[in-house]
C-alpha cells in the first residue's frame, strides 16, 4: 500500500525538455526515500525531465518522480565526499556547497537536473577530455531493484550492476541515493578565453591541440556558415578562478542572488527560420568572438540557458530535437564536414551548434562519450526533419559513432545497436535483476533495447 501522499496521479502531454514526443502517463512523487518502490505493472524514474526526449516517461505504466527525494545525507567538507538522495538537483549542490569552495567534478548545461538523472545519462560537460563522466566521480550508489529489493554497488562492489546503471537511463532500477566526489575550488568564478575561428581546420585545431587546452573547452559552431567559412565559430577555453584571480570586496565563493526571466509564450513555428538563426549567429559570433580573456561566474559560463525559465517554448509547440553524435577520432573530422555540409545546404537552422572533443570511453556499458569529436544541435520541428535526420544518422553509423540516448527523440533500433557495442552485457546485467523487464520507458520500447 502506497503511502497517502505518494497518491497515483494522472498527468497528460508529459515529455522530455524537447517537447516532443508527449504521451500520458500514471505518475507518483514520493516524499521520503523510504517510499520509494517500483509501482504499478511497469514503471520508469525521473528526476526533474531534463533529458530531451522519451527517456523519462513511459506510455501505460507509472512514473516515479523523485524530485521529492531531495536531502543531503552527508558531506565532509574536508574531504568534499557527499551522500545526498537521488533527487537532490545540481542547482542544490551549488548553492550550499560553492560557498564551501565545492564544484560539482561534472556538470551538464543546465543545473536543473538531479544527481539521480545524471547518474542514469552518466553526463558528460565540457570537461570531459580531463575529467571523464559523471560515474567516474560517484563511489557508490543504493538502487532500487524491481523486486523492492535495495542494494549498493559501487566500482569495486557489484561493478556490473554499477557500470550497467551509470547510462542505464533508469532502466535497471531507481537509484535512490549516491556518493559523490566533489571538487575543490578557490572562488566561484571562471577564467575564460574565447578565441575566433574562421573555418573548421581551424575549429579542429583549437579543440585538439594542447597548446590551446584547458580544464573545460568548447565550440560554438555557426552550422550556416557555408564553403570557405564552413564550421566558423568561437572556442570557449575555461578553468576556475584561483581567488587573485578574482578582484572582489566580497567573497569570492559567494554570488549575488540573480533573478531567472521566464519565457513569456510558445513562439509561433515560422518563428525560427534560417533567417533568424542566421541573424543570431552573425550577432552571437561578433560579441562572443571579441571578448578574448575575461572573468565570469560560474551560472554564466556554465548555465547562460538557465537564466531564462521555460526557454524552451521558444521552439513552439511543436517542440524541437537535440540531435547529439559522437565519432571516433579517426573518423571524426571527415564526418563532422560531411555532417556540417548537409546541415548548411539543408538550411536546418540550429541555434545551438557546439563542437566539442572528448576523452576515453568509460566503463558504463551504455555510456555515451567515447574518444573523437561530439556535436550537440537543437533542430525545430519542422515537415521533413525526421527523413533528414535519418540520413545523418547514416553518416554517423557509416564513421562508427552513435546518439546520445539523453537527447534522443526519434532514432531507429538498427542505428542504436550498430552505435552501442556493449548493450548484451547490458541487458545480461538487466535480465539478471529484472527478469520480467519491469523497468521499461518509451525510448527503451522505440529502441528496441533488450528485445
Ligand atoms: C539545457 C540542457 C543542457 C544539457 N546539457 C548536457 C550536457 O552538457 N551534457 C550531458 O551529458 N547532458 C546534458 N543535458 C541532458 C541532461 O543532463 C540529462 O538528460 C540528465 O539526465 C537530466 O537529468 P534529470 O534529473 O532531469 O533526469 P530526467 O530527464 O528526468 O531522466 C533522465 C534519465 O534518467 C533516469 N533517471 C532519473 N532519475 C533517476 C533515478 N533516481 N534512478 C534511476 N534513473 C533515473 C530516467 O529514467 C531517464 O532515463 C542537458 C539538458 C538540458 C535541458
Amino acid at each position: 500500500m502506497l503511502p497517502e501522499k505518494t497518491a497515483v496521479k494522472s498527468l497528460s502531454g508529459l515529455g522530455g525538455w524537447g517537447r516532443f514526443p508527449v504521451t500520458d502517463v500514471e505518475a507518483v512523487r514520493p516524499e521520503k526515500a523510504r517510499d520509494l518502490s517500483p509501482v504499478g505493472g511497469q514503471c520508469i524514474p525521473r528526476g526533474l525531465g531534463r533529458a530531451y526526449g522519451d527517456a523519462a516517461v513511459l506510455t501505460g505504466g507509472t512514473v516515479v518522480m523523485t524530485e521529492r527525494l531531495n536531502r543531503f545525507l552527508e558531506f565532509d567538507p574536508q574531504t568534499g565526499v557527499l551522500r545526498a538522495e537521488a533527487g537532490v538537483s545540481l542547482r542544490d549542490v551549488l548553492r550550499y556547497l560553492v560557498p564551501q569552495g565545492w564544484f560539482l567534478p561534472v556538470t551538464p548545461g543546465t543545473k536543473n537536473c538531479t544527481l539521480g538523472g545524471c547518474f542514469a545519462a552518466d553526463v558528460h560537460g565540457k570537461n570531459h577530455h580531463r575529467d571523464g563522466t559523471f560515474s567516474r566521480h560517484v563511489y557508490g550508489i543504493e538502487l532500487v531493484l524491481a523486486n523492492g529489493e535495495r542494494v549498493r554497488c559501487g566500482p569495486d562492489d557489484r561493478p556490473d550492476l554499477f557500470w550497467a546503471t551509470a547510462g542505464g537511463m533508469g532502466l535497471t532500477g531507481i537509484v535512490s541515493e549516491l556518493t559523490l566526489q566533489l571538487t575543490p575550488v578557490e572562488s566561484a568564478y571562471m577564467m575564460v578565453r574565447h578565441t575566433r575561428s574562421p573555418d573548421l581546420d581551424r575549429t579542429f585545431e583549437l579543440l585538439t591541440d594542447p597548446k590551446y587546452d584547458a580544464r573545460y573547452t568548447v565550440a560554438w559552431i555557426d552550422c550556416l556558415a557555408k564553403g570557405p567559412r564552413l564550421g566558423r565559430g568561437v572556442f570557449m577555453a575555461g578553468e576556475h578562478a584561483k581567488k587573485s584571480e578574482v578582484s572582489l570586496r566580497n567573497d569570492p565563493l559567494v554570488l549575488p542572488e540573480k533573478r531567472v526571466k521566464p519565457f513569456p509564450f510558445d513562439l509561433p513555428g515560422w518563428a525560427l527560420n534560417p533567417l533568424t538563426v542566421k541573424t543570431f549567429n552573425r550577432v552571437y559570433d561578433a560579441f562572443q568572438g571579441r571578448k578574448g580573456e575575461f572573468v565570469c561566474d560560474y551560472d554564466k559560463y556554465f548555465y547562460p540557458l538557465d537564466g531564462i525559465e521555460g526557454w524552451n517554448r521558444m521552439y513552439g509547440k511543436r517542440g524541437f530535437v537535440q540531435y547529439q553524435y559522437v565519432l571516433p577520432t579517426a573518423g571524426a573530422f571527415e564526418g563532422t564536414r560531411t555532417i556540417l555540409e548537409e546541415l548548411s545546404a539543408a538550411g536546418r537552422a540550429s541555434f545551438l551548434a557546439v563542437l566539442k572533443r572528448f576523452g576515453p570511453q568509460g566503463p558504463g556499458m551504455l555510456s555515451f562519450p567515447t574518444e573523437g569529436l561530439t556535436l550537440a544541435l537543437d533542430i525545430p520541428m519542422a515537415d521533413g526533419l525526421m527523413n533528414f535526420l535519418e540520413r545523418m544518422d547514416q553518416t554517423v553509423s557509416k564513421h562508427g559513432g552513435r546518439l546520445y540516448l539523453a537527447k534522443d527523440s526519434r532514432m531507429k533500433p538498427d542505428v542504436f545497436r550498430a552505435g552501442y557495442p556493449r548493450i548484451d552485457e547490458f541487458c545480461a546485467v538487466r535480465s539478471a535483476v529484472d527478469p520480467g523487464g519491469r523497468f521499461d520507458s518509451d525510448l527503451a520500447r522505440r529502441i528496441g533495447l533488450c528485445r
